[in-house]
């Protein structure tokens, strides 16, 4: 449902992102895990064109765009198959909840108000915020705004959802209520691709883990043989940090 080849980035002579490729079915969980400053998020990032990769290809359910080539109306397109959920909520901190999620809708992706307001009620309740709707951002505590993150990202019903380290900025005790939103996005059948470092959630809820070392997937598998047969040097003195 979704292939990526082949992606090359550099921020000037500096490549961070050398030639990484994924691919992922419909409804499949994968979490992207690596040391700080392997190209984790500038790697998500991409996907989503909010980095101009230099090269490489992504085909999101039989439409290819290819970095580099691509055109307003491609990326447009690909975004609307992609919702992002960012470490820092990116909220519009002047509108409340609701309008969060339905301005893309409605600005962006052309849909009435209307339409829009049904669907950010239906989210707002699937995140577990019915009665939160009208709370501005300042009104939220930090899991409340990420959980309003990921009801927007889901608006316009995309494919897959990119999740740049999602529980990072969050207090310790705040942590739980968005991963168990993020299960629920699972089992509503949406593919994810996670960075994080929430190595319980890696091990629960990801189909499959690729650990990412210097811009490069160093070794991917199911979580079992990632978290207890790692066969990389790399990957088990990253992972001893943990235990
Ligand atoms: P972390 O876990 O700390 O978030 P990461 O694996 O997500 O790290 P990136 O943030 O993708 O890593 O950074 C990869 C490399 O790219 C780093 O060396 C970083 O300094 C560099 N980099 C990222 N963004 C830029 C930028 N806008 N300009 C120049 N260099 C950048």
């Amino acid at each position: 449902m979704i292939e990526v080849k082949d992606v090359h980035k550099s921020f000037n002579d500096n490549e961070v992102i050398k030639g990484v490729s994924l691919s992922l079915n419909e409804g499949e969980v994968v979490t992207i895990l690596g040391p700080s400053g392997s190209g984790k998020t500038t790697f998500l990032r991409c996907l989503n064109f909010l980095e101009t990769a230099d090269s490489g290809s992504i085909t999101v359910n039989d439409e290819q765009v290819t970095f580099g080539q691509a055109n307003a109306n491609d990326i447009l397109q690909l975004r609307r198959q992609m919702g992002m959920v960012f470490q820092n909520y990116a909220l519009f901190l002047n509108k409340t909840a609701k309008q969060n999620i339905m301005e893309p809708m409605v600005i962006v992706h052309g849909f009435s108000v209307k339409e829009a307001e049904a669907r950010a009620a239906e989210l707002l309740e699937a995140v577990g915020l019915p009665d939160h709707g009208d709370y501005y951002p300042a009104q939220l505590s930090g899991g409340q705004k990420q959980r309003i993150g990921i009801a927007r990202a889901l608006a316009v019903h995309p494919a897959v959802l990119l999740f740049d380290e999602p529980t990072a900025a969050l207090d310790p005790e705040l942590v739980g209520e968005v991963l168990k939103v993020m299960k629920g996005v699972k089992d509503a059948g949406v593919a994810m691709i996670v960075v994080t470092h929430e190595m319980q959630f890696a091990y629960e809820v990801s189909d499959r883990v690729i650990f990412m070392a210097d811009g490069v997937i160093v070794e991917e598998g199911t979580p079992q043989q990632i978290f207890e047969a790692p066969k990389e040097e790399r990957t088990k003195a990253f992972l001893n940090r943990f235990t």
